[in-house]
């Protein structure tokens, strides 16, 4: 037994950092540099690219998980969630998934059928042919014809089985008693022996959502 270690064991774990400290370490040079010069979604894209690659060694991941565990950016809640079995059904889009298939893309809600209405401005070469616009009254916004829907999705975000994280409205995001869905049982939540598959990566939309929502 090392009687050094036993009588000054804050001392002994700090030798391991006495050579570099965080600020001046190479790798702490070159991650910052990639972390400044990476666009978040390029980052968070090579990240589960590498994650879920076939051709990656198991123990490369385990590494890189532990990595994160130590430096902070990954806590115990995040372990749990991914090992939940429970299956959820979301009180915005109604549908049943499990906590490790949630994310920022997976509750995705359409808008409504947008409706012509009149502008009331006359038709000229300024304000086009129709002198129509399009009304979705989903989101109560009007928008120009040519000019699409006001946003890719009407909501794209988190799952949720929490209400007050849901803005209702009166026509395409309704609460699970005004759908009479399986949301309205008491028990939201049912353990089940049979674990869905993992989900595939939900498309990236060509434009952000308006809006987002985290429960
Ligand atoms: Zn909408
Ligand atoms: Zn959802
Ligand atoms: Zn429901």
């Amino acid at each position: 037994m090392n009687n050094a270690v036993m009588r000054h064991p804050v001392a002994s774990r700090e030798q391991n950092f006495s050579f570099s400290t965080v600020s001046n370490s190479a790798s702490a040079g070159t991650l910052t540099y990639l972390l400044n010069n990476t666009r978040p979604l390029d980052l968070h894209e090579q990240m589960l690219k590498a994650v879920r690659s076939p051709m990656a060694f198991p123990q490369d991941i385990d590494n890189l998980l532990h990595a994160l565990e130590k430096v902070g950016i990954i806590i115990g809640a995040a372990q749990a969630a991914a090992k939940d079995t429970r299956v959820r059904h979301c009180v915005r889009c109604h549908q049943t998934y499990l906590e490790r298939n949630n994310g920022f893309q997976a509750c995705q809600v359409a808008h409504d059928k947008p409706r012509l209405i009149k502008t009331g401005i006359q038709a000229n070469a300024n304000t086009g042919p129709s002198g129509f616009k399009n009304y979705y009254s989903c989101c109560n916004q009007t928008v120009d014809t040519d000019s699409g829907a006001p946003s890719h999705y009407h909501f794209l975000g988190r799952h949720t089985t929490v209400e007050t994280n849901v803005r209702y409205n009166s026509t395409n995001v309704a609460t699970c008693v005004m759908r009479k869905c399986a949301g309205q049982v008491a028990a939201r939540d049912v353990v089940i022996g049979q674990v869905p598959p993992v989900q595939s990566a939900a498309p990236i939309p060509s434009r952000p959502a308006s809006r987002m929502e985290v429960s």
